[in-house]
C-alpha cells in the first residue's frame, strides 16, 4: 500500500517497481490523474502507475464505514481513520496541490508523527514567527494558508505530535533516521522532550 500526499513528481518518482500496489490519493487528484499522465499525455508530468496497481481516492465523505470519518481531527476539518483502529489517520490538507493529504501516524500509545507532505516547505512556516506563504508554490494559496494555520495550531498545542514535512531539512540535522531505518524511537524521544519542556516552562 502506497500513500501519496500529492502527485508532484518529487513525491512519486518512478512508480514502476510498485507493480501491484494499492495507491491511495486524495480525491481531487483524480482529475489530474485523468489528464496529466505520461505517455497518454505526451506533455504529462506524472509517470503512469503500473497496470496492476489499484488507485483508491479518499474524499473524506464516502466510505463503507462512516465511523472511520473523524471531523474535526485534531483541528483539521476532515480526517479518515484509515484502518479503523486509530493507527493511521489520513488528513485533508488542501491548498498545495489538488487532493493534497497528510497523515497522522500513531507510533506509540500516546505519540504521533504528522507526515505533512508539502502542506508547507520548511519549519518556519508552522512554528512561531511570521513566514509568508508564496502563491508560486501552492495551487490554491488561500486554502494553503488556512491549512498551514491548522498545522500551526496543532504544533502549538499538541506536544505528543511530531511534525515532519517532506522538505523539512532541519529534521536531518537533528538526526532523524532515513529509510530503511525507522523514525519511531527518534520521534518518541522528540515528543517526550517537547512534553518535558512544556512542564518546565
Ligand atoms: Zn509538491
Amino acid at each position: 500500500m502506497v500513500f501519496t500526499s500529492h502527485l508532484h513528481w518529487d513525491h512519486i518518482g518512478d512508480p514502476a517497481p510498485f507493480t501491484s500496489a494499492d495507491i491511495v490519493l486524495g480525491a481531487d487528484a483524480k482529475s489530474v490523474l485523468a489528464t496529466n499522465v505520461y505517455p497518454a499525455n505526451t506533455q504529462g508530468q506524472i509517470l503512469q502507475f503500473p497496470a496492476d496497481s489499484k488507485v483508491t481516492f479518499i474524499d473524506f465523505v464516502s466510505t463503507d464505514s462512516p465511523s472511520q470519518i473523524v471531523s474535526p481531527f485534531p483541528n483539521f476539518d476532515r480526517a479518515l481513520d484509515f484502518f479503523g483502529d486509530g493507527t493511521l489517520y489520513l488528513v485533508d490538507a488542501p491548498g498545495h496541490f489538488e487532493g493534497h493529504i497528510a497523515a497522522l501516524v500513531r507510533i506509540s500509545p500516546g505519540t504521533f508523527v504528522f507526515l505533512g507532505g508539502d502542506t508547507c516547505h520548511n519549519r518556519q512556516c508552522y512554528t512561531p514567527g511570521t513566514r509568508l506563504t508564496s502563491a508560486r508554490i501552492h495551487h490554491d494559496v488561500e486554502k494553503a494558508r488556512k491549512t498551514i494555520e491548522k498545522l500551526k495550531a496543532m504544533n502549538d498545542t499538541m506536544d505528543e505530535v511530531v511534525v515532519v514535512l517532506a522538505h523539512e531539512t532541519e529534521v536531518l540535522e537533528e538526526g532523524m533516521p532515513l529509510f530503511p531505518g525507522d523514525i519511531n524511537d527518534w520521534a518518541v524521544q522528540r515528543a517526550a522532550k517537547r512534553m518535558h519542556m512544556r512542564t518546565q516552562a
